[in-house]
């Protein structure tokens, strides 16, 4: 009998203003996977009578504890770039010189109400303090699903270089390390294994960016990035300059961010206001921080956009940084 393969394919839906991720498993005698095609009338991406959307495979991930997982983009019938597949765009801009590190916030909730988990009274029993890379009974919840998310990735080759309990309860945060258009189907299939581990265990997950008002801190996903000029002939004039550019196409960026944004980005909670636009070395209240490490580093680093939320597509997040630094 021919040995099989299988294959899980992971694509982008047309949902907006946010894409959900959709999958279908292939088992095929193929080496490596090859295109394919699904129904783009069940995901806002076809009208019925013209269904069929194609399946391009753009990144393989040799899966020790299942499927291989491919990353695909979109394509309509016609081979054309699909309007709902913003990879193709942060493709042509961003090269394997940018560096990019994502600290994806994110709660854990209860799929039956929707809750964080941790309020299933409605609220924690404390106000935020202790929650913060907490420890304990009461103050921590969903370690295991956390953890078991951590070794999925690296198994997958997923760069995750940490993982921590954040300020609210039921908030956690894995920051994502990558290269080139690469870090962001990192990001998406990190997120695919988020939610699908999560459903494993019976818990769902949000990526709101203010799940709940109110004095609780939101979800972000501060991006830090870099290219070879800043990581080894940097200057404070260069750092300055790239703020300076960024700054110019602010509104721009913000559209690029992710919806509901304006939620998270209220000058609170160690956040610049969606409005305005400002950089500063240390500055957790700016739109980007310059790290101290840059600095200490006669200017040879990084910096960190910390206007994403937690929903942005890092796509768009690439696009709009090449894009602008590059022009
Ligand atoms: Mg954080």
């Amino acid at each position: 009998m021919a040995e099989y393969k299988t294959y899980e394919y992971i694509w982008l839906d047309g949902y907006q203003p946010e894409a959900n991720m959709r999958s279908k498993v292939k088992a095929t005698e193929a080496d490596t996977p090859p295109d394919w095609s699904f129904d783009g009338s069940s995901t806002q991406q076809a009208e019925g009578g013209s269904s069929d959307c194609l399946l391009l495979p753009v990144q393989t991930y040799a899966n020790p504890n299942g499927h291989d997982i491919v990353m695909t983009e979109v394509q309509a019938a016609d081979h054309t770039t699909h309007p709902s597949n913003y990879r193709a765009a942060a493709a042509e801009v961003v090269t394997d010189e940018w560096w990019f590190g994502f600290e994806q916030e994110f709660f854990f909730t209860d799929p039956e109400t929707g809750e964080p988990l941790g309020w299933e009274n409605g609220t924690p029993s404390k106000p935020q303090g202790e929650y913060y890379c907490g420890v304990g009974a009461g103050n921590v919840v969903g370690r295991e699903i956390s953890d078991a998310h951590l070794h999925a990735c690296l198994d997958l080759g997923i760069t995750l270089t940490g993982t921590n309990a954040e300020v609210a309860i039921g908030q956690w945060e894995y920051q994502c390390f990558g290269k080139g258009v690469k870090a962001a189907d990192d990001l998406w299939v990190s997120r695919y294994l988020l939610f699908k581990i999560a459903e494993e265990f019976g818990v769902g997950v949000n990526i709101h960016p203010k799940p709940k008002t109110g004095d609780w801190n939101g979800s972000g996903m501060h991006t830090n990035f870099s290219n070879e000029a800043m990581r080894s002939a940097g200057s404070e004039e260069l750092f300055n300059s790239y703020c300076d550019k960024l700054g110019e196409v602010h509104a721009e960026g913000i559209a690029s961010y992710g919806s509901d944004n304006d939620m998270r980005l209220t000058g609170l909670h160690e956040t610049q206001s969606i409005d305005t636009f400002s950089y500063g070395v240390s500055d957790r209240g700016a739109s980007i921080r310059i790290p101290v490490y840059t600095v200490e580093h006669n200017w040879n680093g990084y910096l960190e956009d910390r206007r994403p939320a937690s929903n942005a597509d890092p796509y768009k997040i690439l696009a709009h940084i090449v894009g602008t630094l590059t022009k």
